[in-house]
């Protein structure tokens, strides 16, 4: 496989951005591909090569890289103007949509990121409960500001930073963490500090450090100890919302979160956050109440619009049905192949609806366990992948996705891909 051009430009690019690169995930060794295009299931780079893509940016494609009715509605947004910096009939009929399939988000607010979403429920928690402790689960990624960069997932655990330089020791002193899956440490910690914590904010199904599942009933025991404590909880979706389900992990699970986070699929490939939740908390936020959150590209059209096309073909195209059968099928494959090479003991295949991950290790339960993983083994896998034509996000502990745009030849390479890579590091 040639790679001359992306070679090339990264050693200006190591010039240019720290590490070479715009975000750290990106940091692959010994260096990245550079993208020239992407359409439907597929990524080309510069130098030619294609690949099945099942990093799909880390989430948001759930219909795949270009798809035409959202292309067609930004187009036609564009025609009528991409930033107006007032109020918008998309913003008003989006928020209703995004209501049917959240109802617990009875107000909201329209960002531009996951970490803006979490950064404004945060604040939201603390201004409406008057606390300053928040508690987060282990490996859990919020997003890279401070007060949830501590023992973070994604790209801060693949780099080894989960507590990142910079952020003060007074506002880290102020995020408690608890393992995932482990009621016990909850109500524990929620009893140690009674009165002192606004919220807990987690992801309902990990997706920042390879999918962890949660155990049976964890997330209604979740829900019920913070009622008791009078604890909010967030139920962070940016990964999760209208992709484990249209109604997201809280309608697939049926645990409703008192604020819901929302980002990637939202913005159907552009910028997006929101936040929301009940209207007593939501009515805290500026200009109605004293939490002040603002932002030029708040609810910009352009973002609203291609999230509405998103959503609007989940709707009409039945989407979750298919993807989610493709993700068993492929669940059922990648079983058969580790069956098959007799490393059952090594690898462990995960995941859920159209999320999945291979973990080079026994399935883990917390971010404890999954730091167990062999990563290096991973590594080498990955690299192999990429030579058989399919595109993982570069680490264990990110999730791989799949896309309405991935064919029956495209599920058939990756599980082929996988047969050989995992052969080959055996
Ligand atoms: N929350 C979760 C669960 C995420 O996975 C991410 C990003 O991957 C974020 C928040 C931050 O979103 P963004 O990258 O849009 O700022």
């Amino acid at each position: 496989m040639m790679q001359d051009q992306s070679a090339q430009l990264y050693q200006e690019a190591k010039t240019l951005f720290p590490g070479g690169v715009s975000s750290p995930v990106r940091a692959i060794k010994p260096f990245p591909f550079f993208t020239k295009s992407a359409s439907g299931s597929h990524i080309t780079d510069v130098d030619g090569n294609q690949y099945v893509d099942c990093c799909l940016a880390y989430g948001p494609l759930i219909l795949g890289h270009g798809h035409p009715a959202v292309r067609e509605a930004i187009t036609k947004q564009l025609e009528s103007g991409c930033l107006y910096g007032t109020p918008s009939e998309a913003e008003v009929e989006y928020a209703r949509k995004i209501k049917t399939y959240y109802p617990g988000m009875q107000m909201l607010r329209f960002v531009n990121t996951g970490t803006e979403a979490t950064m404004g429920a945060i604040r939201a928690a603390r201004g409406f409960t008057g606390r300053d402790k928040i508690v987060k689960i282990e490996g859990g990624f919020h997003g890279a500001h401070d007060a949830v960069l501590v023992k973070a997932g994604s790209g801060a655990a693949t780099i080894g930073v989960p507590d990142s330089l910079g952020v003060p020791v007074d506002v880290a002193k102020n995020t408690l963490q608890v393992p995932y899956n482990d009621i016990q440490a909850l109500e524990e910690t929620l009893s140690a500090h009674e009165g002192e914590i606004a919220c807990l904010i987690m992801e309902p199904v990990m997706g920042n450090m390879g999918p962890i599942l949660p155990k049976d009933m964890y997330l209604r025991a979740v829900r019920n100890v913070t009622k008791e404590h009078d604890v909010l909880l967030i139920f962070d979706e940016v990964i999760t919302g209208f992709r484990i389900s249209i109604f997201g992990a809280q309608g697939y699970y049926g645990v409703e979160p008192d604020l819901t986070t929302l980002g990637k699929i939202a913005g159907g490939g552009l910028p997006i956050g929101v936040f929301g939740g009940r209207k007593d908390i939501m009515e805290t936020v500026a200009p109605q109440g004293g939490v002040y959150q603002a932002g030029t590209y708040n609810g910009n059209p352009l973002s609203l619009t291609a999230g509405m096309a998103t959503v609007e073909v989940l709707e009409k195209e039945n989407v979750h049905h298919k993807v989610n059968a493709k993700g068993r099928a492929l669940w059922q494959s990648l079983n058969d192949v580790v069956r098959g090479l007799k490393m059952e003991d090594q690898v462990t295949p995960t995941g859920i609806a159209s999320m999945f991950q291979l973990f080079f290790g026994p399935q883990p339960e917390n971010y404890e366990q999954a730091l167990k993983a062999d990563k290096v083994r991973f590594m080498k896998f990955w690299q192999h992948m990429l030579q058989n034509g399919v595109f993982f996000p570069p680490s264990q502990f990110e999730t791989n996705f799949l896309s309405l745009a991935h064919s029956q030849a495209d599920m058939e390479q990756i599980v082929t891909a996988c047969k050989k890579s995992l052969a080959v590091v055996k």
